[in-house]
């Protein structure tokens, strides 16, 4: 069955109740990508999302926890096989992440060459104050036929834009995203295609709570105006949108996925 929207990053195991988020993005047909920041925490995800309709975990490394957590990075590449989802993942180069910036990007490099070997992974990837790195990792490592990127929350110029869709990438946005003349400018100039919405909860806030997925129709709406187009037609281009992007990894990996579990 068709998800109605689309919230393809998000914290899912953050929330209070992850388990009534869950239920709630599933019952309401939001295709979810519910990411990871540590390796750690995926076995969990997981097992949150193995009888989901609409609500998918990825195993991420977060850039700001990655210096931190450095000892994990056997562990995420140990879990790999079990997804077809990657993230979050990137890099931050914000002045207190600074100091691990040279360790963010041996690790990002370290995971896209594993997607790249692996292949049919689509991965969410952040990228504050360092889309020009994070696109020469992603030009260097991860060629286009063996992976898909979706860059989330994306800030670059309006050069590194078209640079990200030469590459191949997909964009996640949310509402914040959509208040600042940059986020603006960087959807009505997408190609058709290539964009996705995003609540990247609990990170953002709607009406002074932490979104949710089923917020991402408001996102719709925004969209649907800036882009001068009806919210039907924006809700399906970004169906299709997800569609394609899925259909562009095979879905054996995915039956892997919510496959039986050795004994
Ligand atoms: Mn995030």
């Amino acid at each position: 069955m068709i998800a109605k929207y689309v919230d393809f990053h998000c914290h899912l195991d953050l929330y209070p109740d992850p388990e009534v988020a869950i239920a709630e993005a599933d019952a309401a047909g939001v295709y979810t990508l519910t990411v990871t920041t540590t390796p750690r925490a995926w076995p969990r995800n997981l097992a949150l999302t193995r009888r989901t309709k609409h609500v998918r975990a990825a195993l991420g490394f977060h850039p700001q926890l990655v210096a931190e957590h450095r000892d994990e990075l056997a562990t995420w590449e140990k879990y790999l096989p079990e997804t077809r989802y990657v993230g979050e993942i990137g890099l931050d180069a914000q002045p207190r992440f600074c100091p691990s910036l040279e360790l963010q990007k041996r690790v990002l490099a370290r995971i896209l060459t594993c997607c790249a070997e692996a292949g049919n992974k689509i991965l969410t990837v952040h990228s504050i104050r360092s889309a020009k790195a994070v696109l020469d990792l992603i030009e260097t490592h991860l060629p286009p036929d063996r992976g898909k990127v979706v860059l989330h929350w994306f800030t670059g110029s309006k050069a590194e834009t078209a640079r990200a869709v030469e590459l191949g990438c997909f964009f996640s946005v949310n509402a914040r995203m959509l208040g600042n003349h940059r986020g603006r400018e960087l959807v009505v100039d997408l190609p058709g295609l290539r964009l996705l919405t995003e609540t990247d909860g609990p990170f953002t806030e709607v009406s002074g709570r932490p979104s949710r997925p089923a917020d991402v129709a408001a996102t719709v709406q925004q969209l649907a105006k800036l882009r001068r187009a009806s919210v039907k037609e924006t809700a399906i281009e970004i169906q299709q949108t997800l569609q394609q992007l899925l259909a562009s990894v095979p879905p054996e990996t995915e039956r892997s996925q919510l496959g039986s579990q050795p004994p």
